[in-house]
């Protein structure tokens, strides 16, 4: 499995970079690593623009819609994969939602906090990663092998381990209450994989309903809710 990253980082977001690095890292652990590099590659695609995404979307069988329920207002990227005919692993977020609407629960694979829970954690301010850390020895793993021996040996230790204090103190986004459901929708999800004829189906049904985000639609959809334009037909 060729597992790709496709992102840009803002110049001064310093924890965006970070995150590139340990990426980038990652790749070079992975691919000398004689056992797991049979299993896995991943890859963090430079200056990521049209040109880059107009080859990499129509490659892709699984697309990867992660962000933080209630961060994004729609995304573009999910309903180009989903015009491709790559399935959806994503949380209930912008357009992913309209997209398991569309596609109905057994042509994509949801998980994650709601919207709901996650904007009550942040009214309540109660949000503890600590927690999280000490009830699941998976997701420490995870997070320590950012700071582990392979990786302190590959990269710039200062960026892994302000990137591994950022997520054990504050995690902003919220990843460590997602991340065993993420994990366990993501096998089932590689495990259907296998079965070429549903799977098929599964890409089918995407293609098929994508037509909804037409930017026709959309902006007839605009016009009718929020500019009333009276614009010649
Ligand atoms: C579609 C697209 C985006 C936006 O992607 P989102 O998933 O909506 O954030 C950014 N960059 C390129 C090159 C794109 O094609």
């Amino acid at each position: 499995m060729t597992v790709i990253f496709g992102a840009k980082a803002a110049p001064a977001y310093t924890i965006a970079k970070d995150i590139i690095h340990a990426i980038l890292c990652l790749s070079d652990v992975i691919a000398a690593d004689p056992v797991a590099r049979r299993h896995l590659r991943i890859a963090m695609v430079e200056n990521y623009n049209v040109s880059a995404a107009e080859k990499l979307i129509p490659a892709c069988d699984i697309s990867e819609q992660i962000s933080l329920a209630s961060k994004e207002a729609s995304g573009t990227g999910n309903m180009k994969f989903m015009l491709n005919g790559a399935v959806t692993l994503g949380t209930l977020d912008g357009a992913n939602v309209e997209i398991a609407e569309l596609v109905g629960p057994e042509n994509i694979y949801t998980f994650g906090l709601s919207s709901e829970a996650v904007i009550n954690s942040y009214a309540r301010g109660d949000y503890d990663p600590a927690a999280h850390l000490e009830a699941d020895p998976r997701l420490r793993a995870a997070l320590d092998f950012l700071v582990g021996e392979e990786m302190r040996a590959t990269g710039d230790v200062a960026r892994l381990e302000r990137l591994h204090a950022e997520l054990a103190h504050k995690d902003w986004f919220m990843t460590f209450p997602d991340f065993a459901d993420y994990c366990a929708t993501k096998a089932r999800m590689l495990a259907d994989l296998g079965d070429e004829d549903a799977w098929a189906r599964k890409a089918l049904v995407n293609i098929a309903k994508a037509g909804y985000f037409s930017s026709d639609r959309t902006i007839a959809d605009y016009n009718r809710d929020i500019w009333h334009a009276d614009y010649a037909r």
